[in-house]
C-alpha cells in the first residue's frame, strides 16, 4: 500500500487526520467523512433520481413473525380490541405473505385491506399507526372528507399517495408497501338512497375513485399533492401491495345493525333475539350493513377484513392511563422526573380522570385534555420551585384543576 508523507491523508480532498474526525482506510489510500457524506448526496441525486428502483430498501419487512407476535406487540401500546387486534394481526400477516408470493403461483392471494369500525378515540388511528411502526414500514394518514371528484374544490384521492411518498422521503419502492390509513370514510357514504339533484362530489364519486387505487394498480401521483403545482412531474405508484386500513365511527350503523338482526330472528323464538348484546351491536356489523349505511358495493368488497372497536368504559379508560408503553401518566412523570421530581397520581384521581373522560364522549382522546388541564399548573410552576422532591395529585386537586380550566365550560355548554 502507498504510504503517505506525513501520514495518511484522504485522498479524495486531501485533509489529513488532524482535519478529519475520522479517515478510513481503502486497498490504496483513504476517504474522510466529509468525502463520504458529499458522495452519498451524489448516488441519492444522480444515481437514485434516475433510477429509483436501485435505491436501498431501508423499509424491510421481518422475517418470521407470526400473528401472535403482532397481537402482543399491539397488547403493549393498545388496551383493549382483542377482536380488532387479531383481525388487524391476521390480515397484515397474510397481506406480507401475499407480497413474498411467487409471481408464478396460480392462487392468487388478493388484498387484505382493513376497515375499523368504532366511535371516535377507541384505538382506530393508534392500531394502523402501531402496525405501522412495527413493521418499519412508510406509514400516512389521510382523512376521507378531504377529497372531492376530480374538477371540483377539495383534493384528488391520488394525493393519498402523495402523503405516502412523502414520509419515505420520495422512496418508490417503499412506498409500494406502505400502510395508508383513510379516516373518516363514513363521510364519504352516500348520502340518502335517492339520487341528489345537486351531485354527490364528495360522497359515491369519492368512493368510484378510490376503487382502483385498493385494489392495486399503477397511479399517477403528484408528488407534492393537491392541486397547486401544476408542473409538477407525475410518479408513478403500483398500490397493488400498499395496504390500506380504513377507519369511521359509522355513527347511527346501529340502528342498521338492530333492523337486519330483528329482521333475521322474525318467525324464530324470542329467545334468539336475546342471544344479541343489545348494548354492543356494533359486533355483529356484516358488510351487508355498509352497504345500507351508504357505501358503494364495490368499495365495501375490496375492503374484506371488517372489524370493530369497543366503546371504551371506565375501567378501559383507566388503564389507558397507566398501562401502555409509552401511557400519559408515564409520559407526564417522566417530563418531571427530568426536573427531579417524583409525580404520583392518587386511585381516586385516576378514577377521576376515568370517569371525566366518559364525561367528555371523546373516548381516550378525552384523557389527554383532561390530563393537560390538570397537569398545566404544575408544570408551569414546579420548574421555578426549588427543594420540591415530589408532587402527588390527588382527586381534590385534579377536580379543582378541571372545574377551573376550559373544560368545565365546554361541558357546560
Ligand atoms: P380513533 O379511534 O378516533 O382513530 P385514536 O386511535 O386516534 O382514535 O385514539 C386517540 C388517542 O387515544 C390515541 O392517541 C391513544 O393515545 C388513545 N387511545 C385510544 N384508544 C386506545 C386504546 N384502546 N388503548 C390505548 N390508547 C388508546
Amino acid at each position: 500500500m502507498r504510504k503517505e508523507k506525513n501520514g495518511p491523508r484522504c485522498s479524495f480532498c486531501g485533509r489529513d487526520k488532524s482535519e478529519a474526525l475520522i479517515l478510513i482506510q481503502g486497498l490504496e489510500g483513504h476517504i474522510c467523512e466529509v468525502c463520504v457524506e458529499q458522495a452519498e448526496e451524489l448516488i441519492q441525486d444522480e444515481l437514485y433520481a434516475e433510477r429509483p428502483e436501485l435505491r436501498k430498501d431501508e423499509f424491510s419487512l421481518q422475517q418470521n413473525v407470526t400473528p401472535k407476535d403482532i397481537k402482543i406487540h399491539l397488547d403493549s401500546y393498545v388496551i383493549g380490541q382483542d377482536d380488532a387486534k387479531k383481525f388487524l394481526s391476521v390480515a397484515v400477516y397474510n397481506h406480507y405473505k401475499r407480497l413474498r408470493q411467487s409471481p408464478k403461483d396460480d392462487v392468487e392471494i388478493e388484498k387484505s385491506n382493513v376497515l375499523f369500525v368504532g366511535r371516535t378515540g377507541t384505538g382506530k388511528t393508534l392500531l394502523a399507526r402501531t402496525i405501522a411502526k412495527y413493521l418499519n414500514v412508510p406509514f400516512a394518514i389521510v382523512d376521507a372528507t378531504v377529497f372531492t371528484e376530480a374538477g371540483y374544490v377539495g383534493e384528488d384521492v391520488e394525493s393519498i399517495l402523495s402523503r405516502l411518498l412523502q414520509v419515505c422521503d420520495y422512496n418508490i419502492p417503499a412506498a409500494e408497501k406502505g400502510i395508508v390509513y383513510i379516516d373518516e370514510i363514513d363521510k364519504i357514504a352516500r348520502k340518502g338512497d335517492n339520487p341528489s339533484i345537486t351531485r354527490d362530489v364528495s360522497g359515491e364519486g369519492v368512493q368510484q375513485a378510490m376503487l382502483k387505487m385498493l385494489e392495486g394498480t399503477e397511479v399517477n401521483v403528484p408528488p407534492q399533492g393537491g392541486r397547486k403545482h401544476p408542473e409538477q412531474k407525475m410518479v408513478k405508484i403500483d398500490t397493488r401491495n400498499v395496504l390500506f386500513i380504513c377507519g369511521g365511527a359509522f355513527d347511527g350503523i346501529e340502528k342498521v345493525i338492530a333492523r337486519r338482526v330483528n329482521t333475521q330472528v322474525i318467525g324464530y323464538s324470542s329467545k334468539d333475539t336475546e342471544n344479541y348484546d343489545r348494548e354492543n351491536l356494533l359486533q355483529y356489523i356484516n358488510h351487508q350493513d355498509l352497504k345500507n349505511f351508504g357505501l358503494i358495493p364495490e368499495l365495501v368488497g375490496r375492503l374484506p377484513v371488517l372489524t370493530y372497536l369497543e366503546p371504551l368504559d371506565k375501567d378501559t379508560l383507566r388503564l389507558i392511563l397507566t398501562e401502555p408503553k409509552n401511557a400519559l401518566i408515564k409520559q407526564y412523570q417522566r417530563l418531571l422526573e427530568l426536573e427531579g421530581i417524583k409525580l404520583s397520581f392518587s386511585e381516586d384521581a385516576l378514577d377521576y380522570i376515568a370517569e371525566k373522560a366518559i364525561d367528555f364522549k371523546l373516548g381516550a382522546r378525552g384523557l389527554r385534555s383532561i390530563c393537560e388541564a390538570i397537569m398545566t399548573e404544575a408544570m408551569y410552576n414546579l420548574p421555578s420551585e426549588k427543594g420540591v422532591e415530589s408532587f402527588e395529585v390527588t382527586k381534590s386537586y385534579a377536580k379543582q384543576q378541571v372545574d377551573r380550566s376550559k373544560l368545565a365550560k365546554l361541558k357546560a355548554a
